[in-house]
């Protein structure tokens, strides 16, 4: 897409610090990093949700992914990490190209976490089941 920023880095129209390149997908440090080693990776093909990747090209991306884990556990000091998908605006996406987020953690730096929900009962389950189940 041509107003994709994402797209303008795969095309090379835009600059970004590249860490590794498949045929598929591009690994690159993201601009605003939350911690160090902070990466994005992301699929060359322009589709913004998750389940509209290729089956092929998600493999791909996940082969990476753990490639890059590896790269950077192997030169930088840490041992925990997030990887963050966020898909579509409400869910905090900003860049509507797909892309995963591999961020270093160490113990309470207090970048991001998930809260707890509230507890739920029974009820709750099972009819979310069932509704599930329908529509599989
Ligand atoms: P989102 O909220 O969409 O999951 O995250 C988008 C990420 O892309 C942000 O972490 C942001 O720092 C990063 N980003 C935005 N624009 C650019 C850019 O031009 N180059 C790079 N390398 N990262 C960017
Ligand atoms: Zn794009």
């Amino acid at each position: 897409m041509d107003d994709c920023i994402f797209c303008r880095i795969v095309k090379g129209e835009m600059p970004c610090y590249k860490v590794k390149e498949t045929a598929g997908t591009l690994a690159f440090l993201d601009i605003h990093p939350v911690a160090r080693g902070h990466l994005l990776v992301i699929p060359k093909e322009h589709i913004q949700y998750y389940e509209d990747l290729s089956a092929g090209t998600a493999q791909e991306l996940s082969s990476v992914l753990q490639s890059m884990i590896q790269l950077l556990k192997s030169k930088l000091d840490f041992t925990d990490y997030n990887i963050l998908f966020n898909n579509g605006p409400a869910s905090g996406q900003i860049i509507p190209h797909l892309h995963a987020h591999i961020v270093p953690r160490q113990k309470d730096d207090r970048v991001m976490r998930f809260d707890m929900g509230p507890a739920r009962d029974e009820k709750y389950f099972k009819e979310l089941l069932a509704c599930l189940k329908d529509q599989a």
